[in-house]
């Protein structure tokens, strides 16, 4: 009996390795994610057989992604460590998550890489040694036990590439039929991001040793002295009768197609076709997300060169400016600066001020004009201020404008996007171009009140927005494979007269370079530059817009 027990104990089990692989994605991704199923059980409302049918096929394409995944990593003596660690990580997270709230973002990854054993060991309990025992060492254990049974090299090699395939193939299959749920369940709760396991820790992991490496780096200069073109030089000492303001408005969300500016057949411009603003008609986005294009619209480098976390480590536009003797003002009321504005002056548009553009709970965008015109009376310094506007931000549209800009309707009055119709959606879409229209006309006709200053505006959205154009909605996608529609963005601008006089400036042929020539993000940083008349090292003469404008200086 002892001896049959023995060998029982013994027994090394045997398992082809596409079932192992199989089965550990099962385990990995349905079971060991009791946080993940909570948390969509919890927010997702089951009322029809299409959002049943999306709740389940949100398990199989995860497995589908780590059977994918584990398909290229996994190959023999890869196998059983690579599974072993992903087992038994995923069940402490699992614990964390399910027992503790715990979401694993970068954050969270980075007091796991600086917590000492103190504080570790304060985690542990009776609970989370009974669970992490039956659901990571229990089965590491077995899998250490197994015998896993390869195919001769060739045909294993093809089972694994038709596996891949396969699983490719089904996701994509997946995120085709349920594009809209899954984009607007996502972006309705961003966090679920941070739940999904193992990719969650995986990635956050992965995040947080590239930023590690990074802020070791030393801060990079690219130019120490940049400075105001000669004859444009002013003193502290003496004020400038006649300071030179830019009003740099970061437009978000809103997409060219939908300017009117740009042939749209509705009148989404009626203010700032009444205004002499120069529009850009071809102007594309350097990312398709904030976080990318943002950083990347002030940074020395192209699109392609640009890494958006190696970025706050570089000396950026405002930078230079303020090097040059600018005052900078940075007015927030979008999600933030993305590190843009760490080192220069900044407000924060907060939703509880006593003002009639905030609720409590969002501000519109015309609380960023707010105050503005006395700051500008008491101007004596080069200033630029930049406003970052909330503008298209979705999936909630409707919050983006006031009851006068509620224009096209029926009009989506709710931020989950699978609730409404491609129409309400659109219309709603459509009123906030209708208010950035407004608000931009505003802010010119606010400059205009001061003929004495030398002022120009500039707006540009971050980047574009799907509105159900072959299924796809919000923005995002991988920029290779993105619609225009999340990668042209509107530009416009507006040059002062005594702005465009004093810098020999000529509107109109600024005019007809917008009208016929394709511009980007890349060429901002040096037509702004050149537009602020600051001669500074990365400056490149062939991608400032305004360059082949400007009258030679005669004065110099
Ligand atoms: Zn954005």
């Amino acid at each position: 009996m002892l001896k049959k027990t023995l060998a029982i104990l013994h027994a090394r089990p045997t398992l082809k390795s596409d079932r192992l692989l199989l089965i550990a994605a099962f385990y990995l991704g349905f079971c060991l994610n009791f946080s993940l199923w909570r948390y969509t059980a919890t927010y997702l409302d089951i009322d029809s057989l299409h959002t049943l049918a999306f709740a389940v096929s949100f398990p199989v394409l995860l497995m589908a992604t780590i059977l994918l995944l584990i398909n290229l990593f996994a190959w023999p003596y890869l196998v059983k460590p690579i599974l072993l660690a992903l087992i038994m990580i995923s069940s402490v997270a699992n614990f964390m998550m399910f027992n503790y709230g715990v979401l694993l973002d970068v954050s969270m990854i980075q007091n796991v890489f600086e917590t000492d054993t103190r504080e570790a060991f304060a985690l542990v309990s009776f609970t989370g040694i009974v669970w992490v025992f039956f659901t990571g060492v229990v089965p590491a254990l077995l899998l250490t036990r197994l015998n896993i049974q390869y195919r001769p090299a060739l045909r294993e090699a093809g089972i694994r590439v038709a596996s891949i395939l396969l699983c490719g193939v089904l996701a994509w299959g997946i995120l085709s039929v349920f594009y809209k749920d899954y984009a607007s369940f996502g972006r309705a709760h961003t966090e679920i991001k941070h739940l999904i396991s193992p990719i969650n820790y995986i990635f956050s992991t992965a995040r947080y040793l590239k930023r590690q490496s990074i802020a070791s780096r030393d801060f990079k200069i690219l130019d120490p002295h940049p400075k105001l073109a000669a004859s444009h030089e002013t003193s502290d000492e003496t004020p400038d009768a006649a300071p030179r303001v830019l009003v740099l408005v970061i437009g978000e969300t809103a997409r060219a197609s939908s300017f009117a500016l740009n042939g749209y057949a509705r009148p989404t411009n009626p203010q700032l076709s009444q205004e002499e603003v120069i529009n850009f008609s071809n102007v594309a986005s350097c990312g398709t997300a904030t976080a990318i294009s943002l950083p990347c619209i002030f940074s020395a480098k192209s699109r392609t060169e640009f890494s958006k976390d190696a970025e706050y480590k570089v000396q950026n536009l405002l930078d230079l400016l303020k090097l040059a003797n600018y005052d900078i003002l940075w007015r927030e009321n979008d999600a933030g600066c993305k590190s843009v504005c760490d080192r220069v002056p900044t407000e924060k548009i907060t939703v509880n001020l006593p003002s009639r553009f905030c609720d409590g709970h969002n501000c519109i965008d015309e609380a960023l004009l707010e105050n503005l015109d006395e700051h500008l009376a008491t101007l004596t310094r080069n200033t630029v201020i930049v406003l970052h506007a909330i503008g298209s931000h979705g999936p909630a549209y409707y919050e983006r404008y006031p009851e006068a800009f509620r224009q096209f309707t029926p009009d989506c009055r709710i931020a989950d996007l699978t609730r409404c119709s491609q129409a309400e959606i659109i219309n709603s879409y459509d009123n906030t171009i209708l208010y950035t229209d407004f608000f931009l006309a505003e802010a010119v006709r606010m400059l205009k009140r001061f003929p004495n200053l030398k002022s120009s505006l500039l707006y540009v959205s971050d980047h574009g927005e799907s509105l159900g154009e072959n299924g796809r909605y919000l923005h995002g996608m991988p920029y290779a494979i993105a619609p225009d529609n999340q990668k042209k963005v509107p530009m416009i601008f507006w040059l002062s007269e005594k702005q465009a006089k004093d810098d020999r400036l000529d509107a109109n042929c600024v005019r007809q370079h917008a009208a016929e020539n394709a511009y980007s993000h890349d060429n901002l940083f040096h037509s702004l530059l050149g537009l602020l008349r600051v001669d500074a090292k990365p400056y490149d003469d062939r991608l400032d817009i305004f360059g082949s404008c400007r009258k030679p200086d005669t004065t110099l």
